[in-house]
């Protein structure tokens, strides 16, 4: 009819890939209503936000109007979860429903997320709460706010189904916007069918939808993972900076663009503790905040192993190259999140890192022995650099460690205003975030619009909002997230 025909999604992967795409469809929701639509993401896909807020928008948002030729397809892949290989995994309770170009020329999968049992599904039901659904939508938008890449969100519409989980909740469906959905748990899957053609299309694909640059290289299939490398490592040095913890960094929730993937347990530090861990299932805190890019590293092996039969015809040279390549990713993490630092104590560019990573160091130590609240102390250091010591100083329990060190810090004229562009007043805080998914699961929209009008501009301070930029409460008591 007249409103699909606005609306186009190409069915590349679908058909380029039958092997590791399924045709499936969403199961009928049985009263779609609207809780969060993300109207700028919207216009710059080309997308109607008025028509998209109408029952037939609001069908197409979740899988129940299929427009024209699309095909939407539950994906196959493979992933190691917790360091155990699952060969089977795949979108278990979503769907990719195509693609579709962005204002910015590339193009952009439109999946969905919640849509019902697919023949992925294992044990699972193929719902998802509202809840959850929400926080992917605030955490992976406060993710781009904050200049982290990330997949987007672009609706969570409620289904008028009930979820059974430790008690009955409103269900939902996300609509995720990704520049792919490829997964290093995609290269596992494709290298375990043990067809070498397969594997080389989908090299290929990454090629054209990531790294069209790499593809000119002598060598396309290494220059594609050595593209991987880099940007896992700015990706996960950028984490690092927020003090973004992820929660579960399987393979299969690692992507081959460098977007953050899959806001499950994940959570934003507050006092500062290397060892910080949120996620309930992650008992021996493998994915905790320090352990974050060995193991990028450890997947990124995971993804040379599985591109192996592209290196080089003789595979001991393959793993040659691999290896080579794979030790390019602790320098490049290093160098990233120095510069990061850097960028954070208002540091000038051009000054030497054996200059400045002392006092990086020492910085982070006192940080860390009195568990300042991450995100305050840095965003406090930019009045620091302003000569206003407090509230920082205050928040240390060595105030005195902090004057001999900011003496030290403040000889280099660090530029305030260029550390406020980069130190976040508000960030995603779990109380936050808990709070509004309260809320919208009985009902109440109000405090998600506040709370996303907070994280949306994260480094523009501004009147009124204090309660945003607070830690936590004593009384929230320590955060534990589940999927
Ligand atoms: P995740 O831990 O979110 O990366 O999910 C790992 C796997 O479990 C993926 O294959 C998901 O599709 C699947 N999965 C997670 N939750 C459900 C669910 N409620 N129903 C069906 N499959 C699910
Ligand atoms: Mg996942
Ligand atoms: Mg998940």
């Amino acid at each position: 009819d007249i409103a699909h025909s606005t609306v186009t999604f190409d069915g590349r992967f679908a058909r380029e890939f039958k092997e590791m795409a399924m045709p499936w469809r969403a199961q009928e929701a049985p009263d779609p209503h609207l809780l969060v639509l993300n109207e700028h993401l919207a216009t710059e896909l080309g997308l109607d936000p008025a028509f998209l807020r109408s029952p037939e928008g609001l069908r197409l948002l979740i899988g129940n109007a299929i427009p024209g030729e699309s095909s939407p397809v539950a994906q196959a892949y493979a992933g190691h979860q917790f360091g155990w290989y699952a060969p089977r995994l795949g979108d278990g309770r979503a769907l990719l429903l195509g693609e579709i170009g962005h204002a910015d020329g590339q193009l952009r999968d439109i999946h969905l997320k919640g849509s019902g049992r697919t023949p992925f599904a294992r044990n699972g039901d193929g719902q998802a709460a509202v809840g959850p659904m929400l926080r992917e939508y605030i955490v992976s938008e406060s993710m781009h706010a904050l200049n982290i890449p990330t997949t987007r969100s672009l609706a969570v519409v409620a289904t008028g189904r009930s979820v059974q989980r430790e008690t009955l909740l409103p269900g939902a469906v996300l609509t995720r916007v990704a520049s792919s959905h490829l997964r290093v748990g995609s290269f596992q899957y494709a290298r375990a069918t043990g067809d070498v053609g397969l594997l080389r299309r989908l090299a290929e694909y990454a090629l054209t939808r990531h790294y069209r640059v790499a593809a000119d290289a002598e060598n396309r299939y290494l220059a594609l993972f050595q593209a991987v490398i880099s940007a896992q490592a700015s990706l996960v040095a950028r984490w690092m900076l927020v003090g973004f913890v992820h929660g579960v960094m399987n393979t299969d929730n690692m992507t081959i663009s460098g977007e953050t993937l899959d806001f499950g347990p994940c959570a934003f530090m507050e006092g500062f503790d290397p060892a910080a861990v949120y996620s309930s299932i992650d008992e021996t805190g493998r994915y905790a905040y320090r352990n974050q890019p060995v193991v990028a590293e450890w997947n990124l092996a995971r993804l040379a192993e599985s591109l192996l039969p592209l290196l080089h015809d003789d595979q001991e040279q393959a793993v040659e190259l691999a290896m080579e390549a794979l030790r390019g990713f602790r320098r490049q993490y290093s160098e990233a999140w120095s510069a990061g630092m850097k960028a954070k104590l208002g540091f000038r560019e051009g000054l030497d890192d054996e200059v400045t990573s002392p006092l990086v160091d020492e910085l982070v130590a006192l940080v860390q022995e009195s568990r300042a609240d991450y995100t305050t102390f840095f965003r406090h250091l930019g009045q620091a650099a302003r000569g206003q010591a407090e509230p920082a100083r205050g928040q240390l329990l060595n105030p005195a460690g902090f004057d001999a060190w900011a003496r030290r810090w403040r000889a280099f004229a660090p530029d305030a205003d260029a550390m406020d562009r980069v130190n976040p007043v508000y960030i995603p805080r779990n109380h936050l975030v808990e709070e509004a998914l309260a809320a919208a699961t009985g009902g109440n929209t109000g405090p998600l619009e506040r709370l996303m009008d907070a994280v949306a501009s994260p480094f523009d301070e501004r009147p009124g909002l204090e309660h945003y930029a607070d830690a936590a409460p004593e009384s929230f008591g320590p955060y534990r997230t589940f999927c």
